[in-house]
């Protein structure tokens, strides 16, 4: 089978997990009633430090729903130029939910906090009467689009106090907080807290089949779930999914460390081979960014050599590690991809018309 580094997504199921689903209690969510979808919410809520969580079936309805908890229409939520609300979901908080989002480059850094300070419009603020209310300052971490790369936790701590003092919330989206909580060495509540709200991932480095949650005190958490259903994500017999995310939870958060060590490895082996394509030094959770001189056609090249890898543009390529890919995967993966580097940049340096 290939080796499969497009996205820390495609896990499948381990046979464990698939045990633990078979043998879920369920009952009819909608109702409150499934045992298995209480039993993760609970452990997701205490995991980050909050006081509730809700089960949804994606991430983008997880960020939707915890961000529209907290904004009103008509009001704007504040992120980053490059976040994942903003590229890849489709514009849903504009299409479905009235509410406008602002970007700032450089949110996750080198952006100087006072200047996200100056920007953030108060409801409180004596204001004139054509003024978007900021109800909502929204970070990403891990930061997807800049590689993978962990907020540190001075920076979002200046944020929450900023954030606080303008009577805004703060929310993440934890996709992969737990590479961050990993990457940092640090319990998930430790960033957890830092949050008003947050959306997190159960099928992206954790291994579960589907599901996110979002996680906030009880309050967010009931209105979240009013927009859940009125999405219509209210799921019934849930617990099947949910018992593999909270298995996901017990078992697979700290070997999250050994994606991180592979995505290492790799990086290294791979600026070995072609300097100045990957920086090593940038490769902080499970994530790469190669440069290439056309990303699809390399990609055609290394799946062709069974080594499926991502784009995330015409001269980019996006590795991610998983649960999926071991040891000898690595070692594999940085073989045929360092050849294929090497190849392209010897025939880069004879006679590229670039
Ligand atoms: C994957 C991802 C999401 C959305 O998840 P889906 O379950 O695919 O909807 C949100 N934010 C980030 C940073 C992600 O990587």
């Amino acid at each position: 089978m290939a080796i499969d580094l497009r996205s820390d997504t495609v896990t499948r199921p381990t046979a464990d997990m698939r045990r633990v689903m078979a043998e879920a209690e369920v009952g009819d969510d909608v109702y409150g009633e499934d045992p298995s979808v209480r039993a993760l919410e609970e452990y997701a809520a205490g995991l980050l430090g909050h006081e509730a969580a809700v089960f949804v079936p994606s991430g983008t309805m997880g960020n939707f729903c915890a961000l529209r908890a907290s904004a009103e229409i008509g009001t704007e939520v504040i992120a980053d130029a490059e976040a994942h609300i903003v590229t890849y979901e489709l514009g849903g908080l504009a299409a479905l939910g009235g509410v406008q989002t602002r970007t700032l480059p450089g949110l996750a850094g080198p952006l100087d906090l006072a200047e996200l300070a100056a920007q953030i419009r108060p409801r409180s603020a004596p204001k004139t009467y054509n003024m978007v209310p900021t109800s909502v300052v929204a970070v990403e971490n891990t930061q997807a689009r800049a590689g993978g790369r962990i907020w540190p936790l001075d920076r979002l701590e200046r944020l929450r106090a900023i954030t606080d003092d303008a009577g805004v919330v703060l929310h993440c989206d934890g996709a992969r907080i737990w590479n961050a909580a990993v990457g940092l060495g640090v319990e998930p509540r430790r960033l957890g807290q830092l949050f008003g709200t947050l959306s997190v991932c159960l099928s992206k480095g954790l291994g579960a089949p589907v599901g996110s949650l979002v996680v906030g005190d009880a309050e967010h958490i009931d209105r979240a779930r009013v927009w859940r259903k009125r999405l219509g994500g209210g799921m019934r017999q849930a617990g099947v999914l949910a018992a593999a995310g909270l298995y996901a939870l017990r078992h697979h958060l700290d070997r999250l460390a050994d994606d991180h060590r592979h995505a290492a490895e790799l990086a290294a082996t791979l600026a070995d081979a072609a300097p100045g394509r990957v920086e090593p030094k940038l490769v902080e959770t499970n994530m790469i960014f190669v440069a290439v001189r056309d990303a699809e056609s390399f990609a055609a090249r290394a799946a062709a050599r069974g080594v499926l890898v991502g784009t995330a543009g015409p001269t980019s390529l996006r590795l991610l590690t998983h649960l999926d890919v071991g040891d000898d995967d690595i070692r594999t993966a940085g073989d045929v991809l360092a050849r294929l580097l090497a190849a392209e940049a010897v025939h880069a340096t004879a006679g590229d018309p670039r």
